[in-house]
């Protein structure tokens, strides 16, 4: 199989499998308990903490472990409605489901939602967010990068207005982090989400980072874990692994993005010769990993169906949205016509991805797209 889904889920690095497997079998203490097997197990639980907290540039101690980006989105949004006066709390257009359906479900408790547009490139419309924050907005939602588009929002632009309005500002960086460099402190933010297995990590486990000045409510009560923050026995071996796999991001960046980005330059080399294809948010910065486009006339559901027939796994817009009727909420934020978003295929390339892949790919499209559009791309036409 080709994959390339790394934004649904990446494999999971051997070097991380290798730091689980004594979790999974020989130490298998609570970290809770008293004694050496338990001390052990907190140990490894700590140096995990310290690895994500390496990653994203910020101090251990504000680092709380969860069960993946979905929670550390769920944490940050109702544990901030629960410590503020209810009001209403902005979200970029762009946001994944998981935070806003959380969003929508602080509804039922009084609070009202405000949708911050994007522009066509699906960034986000920084006077809408200024005159929003002058608003009774109590905190905001943006993320770092979207996972279809792979849009990277200048974040720390938008902090510094969200600041001046005295707005707190949470930040879902689960696609970037191990993409792109992130660092918690200079991006403005007080609240950041992380998952796991973006990054060659297990899935299942996550973390949500909070600058010490911001209170948050729990929305998991038990044993007093994650400084009463998250009950609940840890998931030590997966920590574990989210932060080998954090460690290993941190340094192999540079040599990942180069090579996704060189990966990326030829297939969008590719696909910019077919006149069928329309790439999404070409102008915007984006990941190094990351293309959508539409292929005119075209369903993105069946084109998926096709590849995967062909053994190539590609997504055709979030995989949490995949199997959906509606066109992806992200392309029709950013004012893509419901015909062509319909035909949205993404492509998110891993660091064990070659040009032969890519290759592949391209002549597989070539192969799928209506025949006269195949042989001018070809230059045979
Ligand atoms: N936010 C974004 C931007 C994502 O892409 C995802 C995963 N699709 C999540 C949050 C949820 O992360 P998890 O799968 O770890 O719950």
């Amino acid at each position: 199989m080709i994959y390339l889904d790394h934004n649904a889920t990446t494999p999971l690095d051997k070097r991380v499998l290798e730091a689980m497997m004594p979790y999974l079998t020989s130490f298998y203490g609570n970290p809770s308990s008293l004694y050496r097997a338990g001390r052990i197990a907190r140990g490894a639980v700590e140096t995990a903490r310290e690895q994500v907290a390496a990653l994203v540039g910020t101090h251990p101690s504000q680092l709380i472990f969860t069960s993946g980006g979905t929670e550390a989105n769920n944490l940050a949004l109702k544990g901030l409605a629960a410590t503020l006066p209810v009001g209403t709390v902005a979200v970029g257009a762009t946001e994944h489901p998981s935070v806003l359906e959380t969003v929508k479900a602080l509804k039922k408790f009084g609070w009202s939602v405000r949708t911050i547009a994007v522009d066509q490139n699906g960034r986000i419309d920084r006077a809408a967010l200024d005159r929003m924050g002058a608003g009774d907005v109590r905190f905001a939602s943006i993320m770092l990068a979207n996972n279809e588009t792979g849009v990277i929002q200048d974040v720390a632009s938008l902090a510094g207005i969200l600041r001046a309005h005295n707005v707190l500002y949470h930040c879902d960086a689960t696609q970037a982090a191990g993409k792109i460099p992130v660092d918690f402190s200079s991006c403005g933010a007080h609240l950041m989400s992380l998952s796991g297995h973006k990054l060659y990590g297990p899935k299942g486990v996550g973390a949500l980072i909070i600058d010490r000045s911001v209170a948050l409510e729990a929305i998991l009560h038990g044993g007093g874990q994650e400084k009463t923050l998250r009950g609940g026995t840890e998931n030590v071996a997966a920590l574990v692994g989210f932060g080998r796999a954090a460690e290993i991001a941190l340094d192999e960046l540079e040599q990942r993005r180069r090579h996704l980005l060189m990966l990326r330059e030829r297939l969008e080399h590719g696909l910019n010769a077919m006149p069928s294809v329309t790439i999404f948010a070409q102008q915007a910065e984006r990941l190094p990993n990351t293309v959508q486009f539409g292929v005119n006339g075209m369903d993105g559901e069946m084109l998926l169906m096709e590849f995967d027939r062909r053994g190539i796994a590609i997504s055709s817009g979030s995989a949490c949205a995949s199997g959906g009727r509606e066109p992806s909420h992200v392309l029709q934020a950013m004012g893509i016509e419901p015909s062509l978003a319909r035909s949205a295929i993404r492509v998110s390339l891993g660091v064990s991805n070659s040009e032969q892949d890519i290759a592949r790919f391209l002549a597989v499209l070539q192969e799928l797209v209506p025949e006269r559009e195949a042989a001018h791309a070809l230059g045979i036409g």
